[in-house]
């Protein structure tokens, strides 16, 4: 359910809310708050990441569909020195997930992805034993510097290793019909850490009762707390998400 009239609100919002006033003008725009991953494959975590291994394993029968982490281009797809094959993917947020030692592809470069969608078939090419996953996560494009842990990274969006695919256990969700500002705590006094952007998803973890924000006549005095890209938590007025007045978060923060 939409609570607002998508246009009329934003005009509203930019004259009547604090919130969204509250952003300078020429201040470059708040990072993202993490975008909502997908589980990547179904399988065994055979190897975690290390000085020694850029990356996790995650090991399942040889053709086991893998998927897009989260969306975003296709910016490599094809052989890869040591991974036989590999697909990378470039997110919104500038971060790019790894995918190698895959028998079957099924995205080419330029290709845009949405998260979940099926990329590739687990395989055992390249320097593998057998058939797994190797997942990489690197922060820009370059194919040279170091990766970061996957696990903390898709936990922060939502998916925690190992997973299944497809939902289940892959936490809640919030969509943002409008873009607000996330803060450190839940009033408008609370400084700005994070933004969250219309129809754009984000994982949640509960909600919390905090200062009462009114717009177009409606009230409503519940936030949602939400994971961090660099790590800890922010809020954000469930004012500004789809769903019902806790944005159809569930669980309260205890
Ligand atoms: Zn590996």
């Amino acid at each position: 359910m939409r609570l607002f009239p998508y246009a009329g609100l934003v005009t509203a919002a930019a004259v009547l809310l604090p919130l969204t006033a509250a952003l300078p003008a020429a201040a470059a725009p708040a990072a993202p708050a993490a975008f909502a991953a997908s589980c990547p494959t179904a399988g065994v975590i055979t190897q975690g990441y290390s000085d020694s291994h850029d990356g996790v394993d995650i090991a399942n029968a040889l053709g086991t569909p893998i998927y897009a982490v989260g969306s975003g281009e296709v910016i490599n797809s094809g052989p890869a020195s040591g991974y036989g094959q590999w697909i990378r993917i470039l997110h919104d947020d500038g971060t790019v997930t790894e995918y190698g030692h895959m028998y079957q592809r099924d995205v080419v470069v330029g290709q845009h992805v949405q998260a979940g969608q099926r990329i590739a078939l687990m395989g055992s090419e390249g320097e593998a034993t057998g058939p797994h996953l190797h997942l990489r996560v690197r922060i820009g494009t370059s194919t040279t510097v170091r990766g970061i842990d996957p696990v903390p990274y898709l936990r922060d969006r939502g998916v925690n290793l190992p997973c299944t695919p497809g939902g289940g256990g892959q936490g809640t969700v919030v969509t943002a019909w409008a873009q607000a500002n996330v803060r450190s705590c839940t009033a408008t006094s609370c400084a700005v850490v994070s933004a969250v952007y219309p129809d754009e998803s984000y994982p949640a973890n509960c909600w919390k009762t905090g200062q009462l924000v009114t717009a177009e006549g409606y009230s409503n005095d519940k936030w949602i707390e939400l994971p961090l890209n660099a790590g800890g938590v922010g809020y954000v007025s469930a004012i500004y998400l789809k769903g019902d007045d806790k944005g159809d978060v569930s669980r309260q923060c205890g």
